[in-house]
């Protein structure tokens, strides 16, 4: 899991802190420096890093700290409360619109968990009373139709396939109709991926975006990358306009830069994250304060 690290180096950071009667202007920026410094080992974006400390700073240095009579448990609250708006705030769940079908669009580089992701949100819906169906969108790799009909297999999800067209914008506008025609309410498009952004993948993404109208654009990233995930978090938000991204390999990764800067850096929430490489409980919604409080509890 991650933030193993951090959360050990945070609460060294507020040790000296403990028992102290009173705090002063030194003793927090003692404890804020280690903050940073255990930041940045943890992968977090360096702007990012900084202007969470500028802020921590300017809140404990204000009365609150100064006159409160456990003034480290203060400074705890104030970087816990810190920590979940970094993470984004509150909960932000993905949008399923009450009548008619709900288009999901999954977008993201190869190898992030893409469509392993897809088939654990059909089951996710599933379980929530939805009738997902799947759209494999990505002629480019063979395998990775073959790829979602068996997932689509063991979660019990019709997958929308055409094994010998070319024309993804068309394999997505058709998987749409053939949704609604069966009277399916969400319908998820397992995009193509490559191995790095390239204009040709975009312009794609674009076309089934203004094709489709999707309710959600979703980028899948793997957490394990770090910043890199962030950099291509911008790219996609930049290039096709991303309503929210899945972080998945949560369970493998040890820092959590990446949880920590996206929400900053592209102001787009983290809606769900992948804990595991389970198709039932290996995604899960993600609650900022909850994250929060993992790291320092
Ligand atoms: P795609 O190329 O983006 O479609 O990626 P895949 O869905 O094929 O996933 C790539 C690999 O990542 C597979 O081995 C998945 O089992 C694994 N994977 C995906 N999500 C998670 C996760 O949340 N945790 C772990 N441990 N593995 C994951």
């Amino acid at each position: 899991m991650p933030f193993e690290n951090l959360g050990d180096r945070l609460r060294n950071a507020f040790k000296d802190l403990r028992g102290k009667g009173k705090l002063s202007a030194d003793d927090i920026d003692n404890a804020l420096r280690e903050v940073r410094k255990s930041l940045l080992e943890a992968d977090v974006n360096f702007k990012v890093a900084k202007k969470f400390i500028a802020d921590v700073r300017e809140k404990a240095l204000g009365e609150e700290v100064f006159g409160s009579l456990k003034p480290d448990q203060t400074v705890i609250k104030i970087v816990r409360d810190e920590l979940t708006a970094l993470l984004g705030g509150t909960q932000t769940k993905i949008t399923l619109s009450s009548t008619g079908l709900t288009v999901i669009m999954l977008v993201g580089l190869q190898g992030a968990g893409k469509t392993t992701t897809a088939g654990k949100l059909a089951l996710m819906l599933k379980k929530k009373g939805k009738n997902p169906m799947l759209a494999a969108c990505d002629v480019y790799r063979p395998a990775a139709i073959k790829q979602l009909q068996v997932l689509g297999e063991q979660v019990k999800v019709p997958v929308y396939a055409e094994e010998d067209s070319h024309e993804p914008v068309e394999i997505a506008r058709h998987a749409v109709d053939e949704a609604r025609r069966l009277g399916r309410d969400v319908v998820i498009l397992d995009t193509a991926g490559r191995l790095t952004i390239d204009e040709a993948l975009m312009e794609e993404l674009r076309q089934i975006k203004s094709k489709v109208h999707p309710h959600e654009i979703l980028l899948v990233l793997d957490s394990m990358t770090g910043q890199d995930a962030v950099t291509t978090a911008k790219a996609f938000d930049d290039s096709l306009g991303i309503d929210g991204t899945i972080l998945t390999k949560l369970d493998g990764d040890a820092r959590g830069g990446a949880a920590l800067s996206i929400k900053a850096v592209t102001g787009k929430p983290i809606k769900l994250i992948g804990v595991s490489e389970k198709l039932d409980g290996g995604l899960e919604e993600f609650y900022p304060n909850r994250m929060a409080s993992r790291i320092l509890d």
